[in-house]
């Protein structure tokens, strides 16, 4: 299935105007379900960059001034705008990052769901007050906005990653610069065209597009408070000791490698839809896909021969087709370097390959897709680069395990700390996986454990370099900066209150406090 689209000239959101950059070089745009080069993306200046910081800083004065209720009224027209354009938004995700239609839907949806709470601010973001620390001191905490943010997302979810930084962000004053990937920038030209439709005050969102350039102008600029970023880990550390060596806050969610822990009394009909969804929706392109399946050696055989048979029923094709189940991966390069991580299963890790999903059989309209197939691996070790390394693709690699205690020990063993979910009906199982299981996210039951945007989603090791995870509280906290005043409200001169006909107050004794700074 292909679909005629203008040629798309991915622009940049500066001042609250379509800016086309000039001068410059363009990375193509494809379509990966047909390999037909859509588009063209700008590899933005400096200069660019700084135009951007400069309309953020610009605005935000005066958004943080906005009281709380307009700026909540702004997320309540984003939401409903994102609920009118739900298909074509959906459409634009589709197109360059070819996750399929109905996940594309599913994508939307849950950035709507974020919207929703960060419409809640004013519950959320409230401070505290403690009264009489002594005679007429009183303390406050206010939570407040600190300026300008500015954020990169991965490729694989274009508006999820939206949805983690920007709600929030500006719901709460600040003002934020957001570059897409470069593989996948088309919904945010979406959302831009909502940002004008609305009236989104000028410099409250810029969009610019390109590559790392970009960004460098944010590390060396005093004006923008905090840097976020999803991605891989490489880059996560790169933009940690940029951002971090400047004094800048930072929000960095990187790579993964998730286990799916197989106990012999689970579920079957539970355990096959979780694991269909988890190692292949997005085709497998997600961080928290499941990508080894550990089971005991009770269900070991019997599993392979359900997953591998489950597998096989998977229909890839394009993205836009309501038909497939799975679309293609993002780029010929990451086809080159997935089949390539499966060659080096069989000839270096010499692991048995049981299902090959290399150059399935495809129409003729898009063979020239990036496209591979359910491909599983049994007989796989910890040692091997199988179980170590981040495929980002529909390969599983499967493992035996002698029991529980085993699986917790190859998942602590683990460079990453993303996700882990355990399959089972037993609740002291599953109890002690939630306690031991050392990453970020766990599932009972569950395939994706992708917690709802009012809890916090982020792992721990190498896949959330620094302390700061999205959404929920810990999102909230990021965004912004708690200030804590203290107040003496003076009495009324001795005996003028009296006089006027109102009950004297005593004047505070220094004895009634310990410490100087309350006396
Ligand atoms: P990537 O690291 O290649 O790129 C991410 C973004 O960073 C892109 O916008 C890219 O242009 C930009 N970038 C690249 N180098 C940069 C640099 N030196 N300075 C500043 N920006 C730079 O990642 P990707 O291939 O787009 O996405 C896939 C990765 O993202 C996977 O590793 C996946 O696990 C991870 N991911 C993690 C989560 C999570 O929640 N932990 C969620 C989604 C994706």
């Amino acid at each position: 299935m292909s679909v005629d689209l203008e040629f798309i000239k991915i622009k940049n959101y500066i001042h609250g105007q379509w800016v086309e950059e000039s001068g410059v070089d363009h990375l193509p745009l494809f379509d990966p379900s047909t390999g037909r080069r859509i588009g063209e993306v700008p590899l933005s200046k400096p200069e660019t960059s700084r135009a951007a910081i400069e309309s953020a800083y610009a605005g935000y004065e005066n958004w943080r001034r906005l009281s709380l209720a307009k700026r909540v009224g702004y997320l309540f027209e984003i939401r409903r705008a994102m609920q009118e354009d739900l298909e074509e938004l959906a459409f634009a995700i589709a197109v360059d990052q070819a996750k399929h239609i109905a996940e594309a839907r599913g994508e939307v949806q849950r950035v709507i769901e974020i919207v929703e709470t960060a419409c809640g601010l004013p519950t959320l973001i409230q401070g505290e007050t403690l009264e009489h620390i002594a005679n007429n001191i009183v303390g406050r905490v206010v939570r407040q906005p600190l300026g300008v943010f500015a954020g990169v997302a991965p490729f694989n979810f274009p508006a999820l990653v939206f949805g983690w930084f920007i709600p929030f962000a500006i719901g709460v004053g600040n003002t934020f610069i957001f570059k897409p990937s470069p593989q996948s920038p088309y919904f945010m030209q979406k959302m831009g065209d909502i940002f004008s439709r609305i009236g989104l005050p000028p410099g409250v969102i810029n969009i610019i597009n390109g590559d790392h350039v970009p960004t460098l102008a944010w590390y060396e600029d005093p004006r923008v408070s905090g840097v976020c970023m999803v991605g891989s880990t490489p880059t996560a550390k790169k933009i940690a000791a940029a951002a971090g060596g400047a004094g800048k806050r930072t929000m960095l969610l990187g790579g993964a490698k998730n286990y799916l822990v197989a106990m012999e009394d689970l579920q079957w009909d539970v355990f096959i839809e979780n694991y269909l969804h988890s190692c292949y929706g997005s085709a497998g392109q997600r961080c928290l896909a499941g990508s080894i399946v550990a089971a005991v050696p009770e269900i070991y055989e019997e599993l392979i021969e359900r997953i591998v048979a489950a597998s096989g029923r998977i229909k890839i094709g394009s993205a836009l087709d309501p038909e497939v189940h799975m679309g293609p991966v993002i780029s010929a390069e990451a086809l080159a370097r997935i089949e390539k991580a499966i060659a080096t299963g069989v000839e270096e890790d010499r692991a048995e390959l049981v299902l090959d999903g290399r150059r399935p059989d495809l129409p003729p309209e898009i063979r020239n897709g990036y496209y591979v197939g359910p491909t599983i691996f049994t007989g796989v070790t910890p040692d091997m680069g199988l179980a170590r390394n981040e495929i980002f693709g529909p390969v599983v690699s499967v493992m035996k395990i002698e029991d529980l205690d085993h699986a917790l020990r190859l998942i602590r063993a683990q460079e990453f700390g993303n996700g882990a979910c355990l399959f089972t009906q037993n609740l002291f199982y599953a109890e002690k996986f939630i306690s031991e299981a050392n990453v970020g996210m766990v599932g009972i039951n569950v395939g994706v454990p992708a917690p709802h945007p009012y809890l916090p989603f982020g792992g721990i090791k190498n896949s959330l370099i620094g302390t700061n995870k999205v959404q929920g509280k810990d999102g909230l906290d990021f965004f912004t900066q708690n200030k804590i005043a203290t107040v003496r409200f003076a009495p009324p001169a001795a005996g003028r209150h009296a006089a006027e006909g109102g009950e004297k107050v005593a004047a505070p004794k220094t004895g009634d406090v310990r410490s100087c700074v309350a006396t």
